[in-house]
């Protein structure tokens, strides 16, 4: 489609969730200034043969768009990386508006008992059709199959334009420029040359792999709150735990590996890492609930012995790396015994060798450096012109639909950001 000359050009590089979003924002808010006249040119350049990849096969293909918690202080701490931006971002668009753009927008979301909010429809889909149905109604250009092969700007009359180059060699002019290429590394590499920071980007949120673990037999094996941190002087995470075949997985890895990530990766992921399998009960109490047990059922083995609703086979499993002898009667366990059962509750030591990727939600930690990012706009503090939004920047969530919320909220401030900066210099 050829462009009007006298239209301000918006250029969206990346057609995933936040790019696709953004270009919708933008759209409405100039349309609701009720000027029927378009003022505005929005071109989405993706460079896969359809847009919102991400979304499609996220949370399992159900896309868990975001997370039922609205307090903004709560919400900025579910962000290993971007919280003290978010807190503030969040003001402007957070679960709330998420909730209620899609509701105006024909899509209904249901929370789940964790938080995770999906479309009651239970499929990806919704959430892309209702996207891809506001695209054509808003008149935005998106152009498939295009990748963005080269960024080039000059400064001409007091701001700056844009020169991009595509795959097929075309150049393309923009008065303003939203990245919002996710985890791309050529684009980065471009931005960098752009004078940018990129935080070197590593992976986030995976399970860990731990070859050794006493644990392996217990494949399904989950216990609702545990406390884990990596060795030697890791911060606590806790949460549900999942043993897996390969080692372990669930809610309270999977933010370890999150706050973490950057850690685990100068260590190469091998890590040693600790379980407190019983996080809401200090030694001594054990130690009562423990000895409690020995002068009430002397005569009663240990292998028959319900400890805290563990399943049977996990409690076999804690009294055999206590050295506790399974035939054993309670009244026969010594209180060294009972102490070496307690170390093993509290301080489970493991080693990580490895990590598997979680295939129902992955991010990267790392990107453009927030600090040369006026989040109050989604504007380059280098580059006046330039706008970011979503994955592309140093920000990641914990899993549970934060991700997203992410790419809708900066998606959002850097749509109301692109508008601001046309009208400050009279190009729209
Ligand atoms: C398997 C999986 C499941 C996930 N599930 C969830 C979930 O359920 N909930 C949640 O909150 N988060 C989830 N996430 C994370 C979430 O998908 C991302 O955080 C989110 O998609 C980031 O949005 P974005 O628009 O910044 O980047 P992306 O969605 O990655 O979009 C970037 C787009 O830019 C395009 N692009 C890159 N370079 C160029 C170029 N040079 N030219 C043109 N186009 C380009 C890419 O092709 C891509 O389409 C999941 C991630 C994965 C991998």
């Amino acid at each position: 489609m050829k462009m009007n000359p006298q239209r301000s050009k918006v250029l969206i590089l990346g057609g995933g969730a936040a790019g696709i979003f953004s270009s919708i924002q933008l759209a409405e808010l100039v349309k609701g200034d009720g000027d029927t006249e378009k003022k505005i040119e929005i071109s989405v350049y993706e460079k896969s043969e359809s847009p919102l990849g991400k979304v499609k096969i996220s949370g399992g293909g159900r896309c868990n768009v975001t997370h039922n918690l609205f307090s903004e202080e709560e919400l900025s701490h579910k962000y290993p990386r971007g919280s003290r931006e978010l807190k503030y971002a969040f003001i402007k668009f957070q679960p709330r508006d998420t909730i209620q753009w899609f509701k105006k927008h024909g899509v209904e979301l249901k929370a789940e008992e964790d938080g995770r909010m999906f479309p009651i429809s239970n499929s990806s889909s919704t959430i892309i059709n209702c996207f891809l149905k506001e695209i054509k109604n808003n008149d935005i250009q998106l152009i498939t199959k295009t990748g963005i092969t080269s960024i080039y700007f000059q400064s001409e009359e007091g701001r700056n334009v844009f020169h991009l180059t595509n795959e097929s060699g075309e150049v393309v002019t923009a008065d303003a420029l939203l990245i919002a290429s996710g985890s791309n590394r050529k684009v980065w590499t471009k931005i960098q040359a752009m004078g940018h920071k990129i935080e070197e980007p590593v992976p986030s949120l995976f399970t860990f792999n731990v070859p050794d673990s006493p644990y392996q037999e217990l494949p399904g094996i989950s216990v609702p709150h545990v406390e884990v941190k990596i060795l030697p002087k890791g911060k606590l995470q806790s949460g549900p735990l999942l043993i897996t075949h390969w080692g372990f997985s669930g809610p309270a890895i999977l933010k370890l590996s999150a706050y973490e990530a950057r850690e685990l990766a100068e260590r190469n992921y091998e890590s040693e890492f600790q379980i407190n399998w019983l996080p809401n009960h200090s030694s001594e109490s054990l130690f009562t609930y423990l000895n409690d047990m020995r002068v009430q059922n002397p005569q009663k083995s240990v292998q028959s012995t319900s400890l805290f609703q563990f399943p049977s086979r996990l409690t076999d499993t804690f009294f055999q790396l206590s050295n506790i002898s399974e035939s054993k009667r309670w009244a026969e366990v010594s209180n060294e015994e009972i102490r070496s059962l307690i170390g093993t509750l509290r301080e489970t030591k493991l080693k990580m060798s490895g990590k598997t990727t979680f295939k129902e939600e992955f991010v990267t930690c790392g990107g453009i450096k927030r600090s040369e990012v006026n989040f109050e706009t989604m504007e380059s503090k280098k580059i006046p012109g330039l706008f970011f939004a979503g994955e592309v920047l140093d920000v990641d969530g914990i899993t549970g639909g934060f991700n997203f919320q992410n790419a809708w909220t900066t998606g959002f401030i850097a749509a109301n950001g692109i508008k601001l900066y046309l009208q400050k210099h009279k190009i729209m």
